[in-house]
């Protein structure tokens, strides 16, 4: 960016996960100073698999980093539900060429580590973003000229505003809402990523298949242009076993998962280890902003992963943060209070739709039994109904990316009389460079 950043001090991010990342990249093209600080000694992300919905796309292509993260990702045909112990098939959901043109985007799979090196170049092409590793925030203080950000080591760097986007034990949150470490869940993950050649032939399928049975599901999708599968295998335990990565051995994970049929049994038979996981979760707080400072992804809405939606809602808030931020003119705490109020309602929707979906999925008897005959009653269309609410593009990220409008909304919008919408609303203010000129710099 040639022209001078539009703030002096600049925004510090804690943390450069994916919705880090994602939020310095956003700032930056608006004109703001980014500080990404990130505690690990690289950047980098686990080496697992990951879900994205067309909302994640709409981000991305708003960043100007869709092509990149497209070129990697895996675009399966089909959403897949099977009972776990008949094996049959209970919901297909088509994500064919008629949901991209209903959502404007795809549905795919990708290695996480291909989405965070997309939102890392783009961070590196822009000088405004300054990205440091080996920097550990460990609290702040209020100034009355923004934020003074405390690093381990007892350096202090002055901020005009700080974003905690440092996940599930997030050192901001522990300031502004004080909940503690987020309590242990009782669902216990294990993983594993099978080079194709290992993976049973008759599950070689262009799916992200769910294989429900009593009190465990298991997930299986292609990943890397077919090379891989990324296999997540959950089972509900005691809520006080801990898991944070560890090895896991077979012995210890497939008594776990013996209700399943012979089907998914071969494929949980074939990993030689597993890496276990306990799920940490929060309920939804009604607020995580405190001024110039606020919270991003995991950091204010921890989710059970059952939506597979929790870094695609990191990265829709950091697309609503910034253009806030952008129509606020660098008023940061005015920013981050109409940030979060946008974003509140959709996010906690999401962390409690994961928990109602996991009962589902972990039906037992005759519950069991009704599940299933509900969801096989279900037209396609009736599934791409359901998921709309999820699938399009939020407002403020029509307003970063027109394109994203689904083509319900492009219809509406056609045959709407005068109404006026926010996205317009937003598109007829001063153009972000216009209102750059005249920006008090903070
Ligand atoms: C098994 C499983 C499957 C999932 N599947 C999906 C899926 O299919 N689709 C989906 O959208 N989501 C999925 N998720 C959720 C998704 O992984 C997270 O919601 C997402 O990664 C959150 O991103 P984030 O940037 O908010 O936090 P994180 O990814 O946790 O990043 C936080 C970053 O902050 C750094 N950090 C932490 N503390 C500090 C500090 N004090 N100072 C500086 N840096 C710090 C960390 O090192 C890290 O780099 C899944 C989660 C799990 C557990």
């Amino acid at each position: 960016m040639s022209r001078s950043p539009r703030n002096a001090r600049p925004v510090v991010i804690a943390g450069g996960g994916i919705g880090g990342l994602a939020c310095a990249l956003g700032l930056a093209q608006r004109g703001f100073r980014v500080t990404v600080l990130e505690q690990a000694q690289e950047f980098g992300e686990l080496g697992a698999g990951i879900q994205l919905g067309p909302n994640a796309f709409h981000v991305f292509d708003a960043l100007g980093v869709g092509g990149l993260v497209k070129r990697d990702a895996v675009f399966i045909e089909r959403l897949l539900m099977m009972d776990g112990v008949s094996g049959e098939e209970v919901i297909s959901i088509p994500i064919d060429a008629g949901f991209r043109r209903r959502f404007g985007n795809p549905y795919a799979v990708i290695h996480r580590a291909d989405i965070h090196g997309a939102l890392l170049e783009g961070c590196r092409a822009i000088p405004a973003v300054e990205l440091r590793t080996r920097a550990k925030v460990t609290g702040f203080d209020r100034d009355n000229r923004g934020v003074s950000v405390a690093l381990e080591g007892g350096e202090r760097i002055a901020a005009a505003a700080l974003v905690g986007a440092d996940g599930l034990y997030s050192k901001v949150r522990a300031r502004i809402v004080g909940d503690g470490d987020p309590p242990a869940s009782g669902h216990m993950c294990y993983r594993a990523v099978l080079p194709a050649g290992d993976m049973p032939k008759a599950l070689r399928w262009a799916a992200a298949t769910l294989w429900a049975a009593p009190n465990t599901h298991i997930v299986h999708y292609p990943l890397r242009g077919w090379k891989l599968f990324n296999l997540v295998a959950t089972v509900v335990r005691d809520a006080a076993m801990g898991g944070h990565n560890e090895e896991a051995a077979p012995e210890e994970v497939l008594p776990l998962f013996a209700k399943n049929c012979a089907l998914p049994m071969r494929l949980m038979r074939t990993p030689t280890v597993f890496r276990r996981w306990m799920l940490r979760f929060r309920p939804p707080v009604p607020n995580w902003t405190d001024g110039p400072v606020t919270l991003l992804g995991d950091a204010a809405h921890p989710m059970l992963q059952y939506m597979a939606q929790g870094a695609c809602m990191a990265l829709e808030d950091a697309m609503c943060l910034a253009v806030a931020t952008d129509e606020a003119d660098g008023d940061f705490a005015a920013a981050f209070e109409r940030y979060q109020s946008l974003r509140l309602v959709r996010t906690a929707r999401v962390q409690l739709s994961a928990i109602m979906l996991g009962h589902l999925f972990h039906a037992d008897g005759v519950a069991r039994l009704v599940r299933n005959e509900i969801y096989r009653a279900r037209t396609p269309a009736s599934y791409h109904q359901a998921l709309d609410w999820i699938y399009s593009a939020p407002e403020y990220v029509v307003t970063a990316n027109p394109k994203a409008a689904s083509r319900r909304d492009a219809a509406a919008k056609r045959t709407a009389p005068a109404k006026r919408r926010p996205a317009a609303r937003a598109a007829t203010r001063k153009a972000p460079a216009q209102r750059r000129a005249g920006a008090k710099r903070r």
